[in-house]
């Protein structure tokens, strides 16, 4: 062992190699010779544990692979043949290519983010997006924040700090991610008052709830779960109405938040976000990176006194919305502007998608797959919209099924290829569903699972 010991090249020996040495002229001294250092340290302990001394060409390999190893980003591009459209662990919306232009323009360059051009002095980066999501949805005003959760957050500390707000105790909700409204509540320092009971709340739970203290009346979007059987809610309306006998404001966390009406697409009625502006809810919430398939943005639109005294609050600084964001959210809104949204962001383009248009990909996929020896079928199945909106509700799809003695393994080496492909296991099946994937990501998925079957 010893003698095996004594055999590893120094550092400097090592970085003589020709591959090592590459990196120092690519990457620099001090990188390269933290990566044969460890290099070096694996080998000393492989050897304690009774490995022979790796040849030097062994060991530059290793070196070569630790160095490009700590140069690869962590966030990875991945191919989502999950079915899942917006899917908050690979990152939610995909964005418009006009979408990613405006972003990388605004990334780019200076621009007149908190400059008046017109003045010549300084202006407010909250005018930017706000003409526009005023002209979609009916609000008087908007601010956007960097996500819902801020959003809320944000609302309640400023509208209802050491005061009262009524919720029913079916909205209590928790999304992923450890959001829970009872928290965020508590974070703002309001006084959660919840009324109702899980599955039945009424128009008169609110109001022998209401008192001096009261600050707003509160609806959530359920999101990710349904309630079925017996049970009822309070409407918006009738919400709105209590609100105005009390002089209350009413705030209204949609969570996804659609302009679009999904009811067109042959899924479940989700409020859309004009509703409740029409409805006159006094300030209504909303993501930007769920159905509206935009940047991650919380926005919250409503009534302008409320969304001045929001503005003015010094919570909004720390929640501060990016010029990238800004300039993507803009983009995005643009395509409903024009009534493009359906053709032009790709949440509507899958959510639109035809199952005879899928059926087509995953024939081809497939042929190609089985031409490479692999043991497939296309399947009917359900692709789901997901980010937290219309629980339950799916869409049919065709999927494709690949019988592997492990689909774990295939998952496995699917998820650590590059890119990573994600996909779903039902049984002894490895499935993936076209109506997530990009069309240009095809090929290079084809040959992904290709590769990983070998
Ligand atoms: C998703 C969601 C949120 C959080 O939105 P983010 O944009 O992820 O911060 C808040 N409330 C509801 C009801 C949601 O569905």
């Amino acid at each position: 062992m010893q003698e095996e010991l004594r055999k590893l090249p120094s550092v400097d020996r090592l970085l003589q190699e020709e591959t090592v040495w590459a990196l120092v002229e690519a990457h620099g001294h001090e990188l390269t010779v933290e990566a044969a250092r460890q290099a070096l340290e694996s080998a000393r302990r492989a050897i304690l544990e009774g490995s022979p001394c790796p040849s030097v060409s062994q060991l530059a390999a290793t070196t070569v692979a630790n160095l490009n190893r700590c140069l690869q980003p962590t966030l990875r591009p991945v191919i989502n043949a999950t079915g899942v459209i917006i899917h908050t662990n690979l990152g939610r919306a995909p964005l418009s290519e006009e979408t990613q232009a405006a972003m990388a323009k605004a990334a780019g360059g200076y621009s007149n983010l908190e400059y008046d051009l017109e003045a010549g002095k300084r202006g407010s980066r909250y005018v930017h997006a706000e003409e526009i999501l005023c002209r979609l949805t009916g609000a008087e005003a908007a601010l956007v924040v960097n996500n819902n959760a801020g959003a809320v957050l944000l609302m309640l500390t400023a509208l209802a700090q050491g005061r009262k707000v009524i919720i029913s105790r079916s909205q209590l909700i928790e999304i992923g991610g450890g959001f829970r409204i009872p928290d965020v509540m508590r974070q703002s320092g309001a006084h959660l008052i919840e009324v109702g009971t899980t599955n039945r709340t009424h128009r008169w739970d609110y109001e022998e709830a209401i008192d001096e203290e009261t600050a707003l009346l509160m609806r959530a979007h359920h999101s990710n779960f349904r309630i079925v059987g017996f049970t009822h809610e309070v409407s918006l309306d009738e919400l709105v109405e209590l609100g105005r006998k009390y002089n209350l404001p009413v705030i209204d966390d949609l969570g996804s938040g659609t302009l679009l009406d999904t009811a067109d697409y042959g899924l479940a009625h989700e409020p859309t976000i004009q509703e409740s502006i029409a409805a006159g809810a006094s300030l209504v919430s909303c993501s930007g990176d769920k159905l509206l398939g935009g940047p991650q943005a919380g926005i919250i639109l409503g009534q302008e006194e409320l969304v001045v005294q929001l503005r003015r609050h010094p919570l909004t600084r720390a929640l501060r919305v990016d010029k990238t964001t800004l300039a993507g959210l803009q983009a995005t809104l643009l395509h409903y502007l024009e009534g493009k949204a359906p053709q032009k962001v790709p949440v509507w383009q899958m959510i639109a998608l035809p199952v005879e248009a899928i059926e087509e990909r995953a024939r081809t996929w497939a042929s190609l797959l089985a031409e490479a020896g692999a043991e497939v079928s296309v399947v009917d199945g359900r692709s789901t919209v997901g980010g937290g909106s219309l629980p339950g509700e799916t869409l049919p799809t065709r999927l494709v099924a690949i019988q592997v003695a492990s689909p774990d393994e295939l998952a496995r080496r699917l998820r650590l290829g590059r890119p990573a492909v994600v996909g779903r296991i039902e049984g002894d099946r490895f499935l993936l569903d076209p109506r997530t994937v990009m069309p240009e990501q095809e090929e290079t998925l084809v040959e992904r699972v290709r590769l990983a079957l070998r």
